[in-house]
Order: structure tokens, then sequence, then C-alpha cells
């Protein structure tokens, strides 16, 4: 078998000579990059003063301190990223909410505008501004707690979001101001600014709309991390939100998927080195995605310097994503089969087709996802990573997660000292750095 044309390489060649394209489909990056799992925490030995085992951890988490009236207070440092109705059905994005208000902490819209039924069940709801402006009304943007300009995303820096036509039904439709049935693709750049200076008479005109009371959240898709963050800052942004490419998505094509972008542990340091550069730690929060799957991932992006993490993908999971039954209890497995996957292996967001209701527009299909009990199952999720992380903290002798540091951290490969900018694991060596 020939490792440049494996199996799979013969199967795409053979897939682009038929259709004239490449692959399209949701969720992230499969490639194995990087990340969280290369890093360990150092528990307090005689050396870190340790509390007492079962002495609360702090995980209160306050996002929008530099100039907003309002920031946004959350019981846990862990919030549900932007995912649009559209994308996701109306049940799906009711147990969003109604998770993220069970847990304190907030939703965020996505694109396409805000759906009443988020804005009732979500406490705290973040409303996102996307190049599209599709279903942006600034009557929304009143009613939100936080505004989020979205600059790109992890799955695809520099591109645009893809709605296909099966999922443009009337009431996507509507909110959307958009014909039924036809494709969404939307531009990549904000047609009313193009650089910088654009971006802080944006985030002006925002904080007039809202009359300063709410945080300017500025979301970029991981990439050139360390000018982007400055210029966000510089543009007068309250947060940064940063998506590393392990980060989901709708719809997109598989190569902008795997191909662009950086992984989220690497934009994790880089964005917090550059906060701490301009001098901005503790004035603007960092927000980081893209791949964070337990308690574990959070603790070790709290102590590369986030504040905050988001989840996307991994809520869908909890929400029932790739499960083998719906919630009525009947087995799927024949939904996944139709399009051409299994339960663990679903990618297929973008065909409507979704099994368990959550990624699809079709009535019949979103009747399998019970929204009472989606939201349960992501407010555990919530409550078992906030778990986690605290008691990882704690070990470490901390009594708020917000403590953690990168002393707190090492590295189990050089790759991942490099990019996190903490010692190989039994080593004072730092890639990059001389040894001492
Ligand atoms: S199960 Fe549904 S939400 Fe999950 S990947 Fe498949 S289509 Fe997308």
């Amino acid at each position: 078998m020939s490792h440049t044309f494996s199996p799979e390489v013969i199967a795409q060649i053979q897939e682009r000579a038929r259709l004239g394209g490449g692959a399209v489909r949701g969720l992230g990056a499969r490639r194995a990059t990087p990340g969280f799992d290369d890093l360990l925490l150092l528990p307090a030995g005689l050396s870190g003063a340790p509390d007492l085992p079962r002495e609360r951890c702090d995980t209160r988490t306050i996002l929008g301190t530099r100039h907003a009236e309002e920031p946004v207070v959350l019981d846990i440092p862990i919030t549900i990223a932007g995912m649009s109705f559209g994308a996701l059905s109306s049940a799906a994005k009711e147990a969003l909410g109604r998770a993220a208000t069970m847990t304190g902490t907030s939703t965020t819209t996505g694109e396409g505008g805000m759906a009443p039924v988020e804005r009732d069940s979500a406490k705290t709801l973040v409303y996102q501004c996307l190049p599209s402006r599709f279903g942006f009304d600034p009557d929304h943007l009143r009613a939100a707690d936080a505004v989020e300009i979205v600059l790109g995303q992890g799955a695809v820096p520099g591109g645009g979001g893809m709605l296909l036509g099966q999922k443009v039904t009337t009431p996507v439709a509507f909110m959307r101001d958009l014909p039924e049935g036809v494709d969404q693709r939307t531009a990549s750049r904000h047609p009313d600014w193009a650089g910088p200076e654009g971006l802080r008479v944006k985030i002006e005109e925002l904080r007039e709309v809202t009359a300063w009371r709410i945080p300017v959240y500025v979301k970029i898709g991981a990439s050139r991390v360390a000018p982007d963050v400055r210029h966000a800052v510089e543009a007068g942004a309250d947060v940064i939100v940063v998506d590393g490419m392990q980060g989901g998505t709708g719809a997109a094509a598989d190569v902008f998927i795997e191909h662009t972008g950086i992984p989220t542990l690497a934009a994790t340091r880089v964005a917090a080195d550059t906060l701490r550069t301009l001098g901005m730690d503790g004035q603007v929060q960092l927000v980081v995605s893209g791949g964070i799957r337990s308690g574990a991932d959070v603790a070790k992006a709290l102590a590369l310097g986030a504040d905050a993490v988001s989840v996307g993908v991994a809520a869908l999971i909890a929400l029932g994503c790739n499960s083998p039954s719906d919630d009525t209890g009947a087995d799927v497995s024949l939904g996944y089969r139709a399009l051409g996957t299994v339960p663990g292996s679903c990618t297929a967001c973008h065909t409507g087709g979704c099994p368990v209701g959550i990624a699809t527009q079709d009535d019949m299909l979103a009747d399998r996802l019970d929204p009472d009990f989606g939201a349960e199952r992501v407010a555990n999720f919530l409550r078992a990573l906030t778990k986690e992380a605290t008691m990882l903290a704690r070990a470490c002798g901390k009594s708020s997660v917000h403590q953690l540091g990168t002393d707190d951290l090492v590295a189990l490969t050089v790759e991942a000292a490099a990019m996190a900018r903490v010692p190989l694991a039994g080593t004072s060596w730092i890639p990059g750095t001389p040894i001492t």
C-alpha cells in the first residue's frame, strides 16, 4: 500500500474526479494535532501548599470588564459556542439555551439571527454579528447580553459559512430574509469595513446601539493569532474569542477543515502571551474553543491563560450527536446508514438528515430530540467538566480555577512543549529556549 496514494486518498481523488469538487461535511478536523492531551498538570506536593481536598474551588467567571457597564457573569468557566438555528433544529437550540441557564453560563446564537426560542430559554445569550448579516436585527442586539463580532471560525479561518438548501426551510428563510431551498454561502469578510480601523468604528457603533451596556467580543479563527489579537484589542474589544482548528462547523469544504489554521493548544498560548505583552491580561478576557472535551482540557486551557472555554461539538455530542438511539429510545442506525455513515463516525450535519434531530430542519427528524432530556444531558456534561476542572485545580493547590498557570503544566512531547511554551516533562527545557 502506498502512503502517498493510500486507499483513502484514492477514494478522495476518485470523488473529485466524479464531482469536480471536494467533499463538504460538518464538525471539525479529523487529523491528529498536538492538543491538550499532550500536556499534564503538576499537582502540588510539599512545594505546592495544597488546599484541603474538600475545600471549595471557585469557578465564577466574569467576561467583558474592560468597557461594558454590565459584564457577563458566569458560574462556570465553560460557555456554549455559536451554532445557528438553521444549522441546528429549534429543539437543539432550546436544549442548549436551557442547559446554559441550568448551569449558570451563556450560549451563543450563531449565524442567521436570534431565534425566539433561544432568547426565551437562555438567561445569558451572546448575539453574533457575522459577515452575512443574515437576520441581524438591532432589537435583538439590544436584547442580548453580549455581542460577538465573528471575524473567523477555527474550522474555516478566512472562509465563509455554508448552509445547504435542504436546511433553508420556511422558518429559516424567514429569519434570514432569503429564498427557501437555496444554498447559502456567506462572505468571509464583513461588508461594511475592511481592516482594524474599520473594526474600531464597528465596535463603537455596536456600543452606541447598546448604550455601552453589553460587552463586545471579537472572535477569530486561529491563524495569525498574535497580530489578530493585537488588532482586536486596539480596536476596543472587551473579550477575545480564539477558535482553534479542531473547532467544528455546520458545513464546510473538507480541504478547509483539515488544512487551515493552527491547533487550539498553540493558539491559546499565543493569544494569552499577546494580551500579556499588550498589558491587557486581566482587562481583556480570553475565551478559547476548538476541541474542548473534558475537565482536563478546561483546566489546561485556563492554565495556559484562557479565562474561559467554549464548547460546540462536545455540547452536540452531549445532546445526542452520534448516538445510536434517539430520545424516544428508538434505534436510528438506519438513519446513519442512509447518510453513508455509522454512529460514532457521523459528520453529515450539512445534509439536513441528522438521525437524532439535532442538525436538521426536518420536523419528523427534529421530533426525535426532546429539549428537556437534551438540556439535562448537556447540563450534566457541563457540570461534569466543571467538577473535573475544579478537582484538578484543587490538586494543584488552587482555590480558584483561575489561579492555574503555566507553572502547573508540563508537556509530553517536544511539539506540545514548543507550542505551549512549558517544559518537557521531567526536564526544565522549553524548546526554543536555552537548556538551564
Ligand atoms: S449525528 Fe447529527 S449532529 Fe451529529 S454529526 Fe451526524 S448529522 Fe451532525
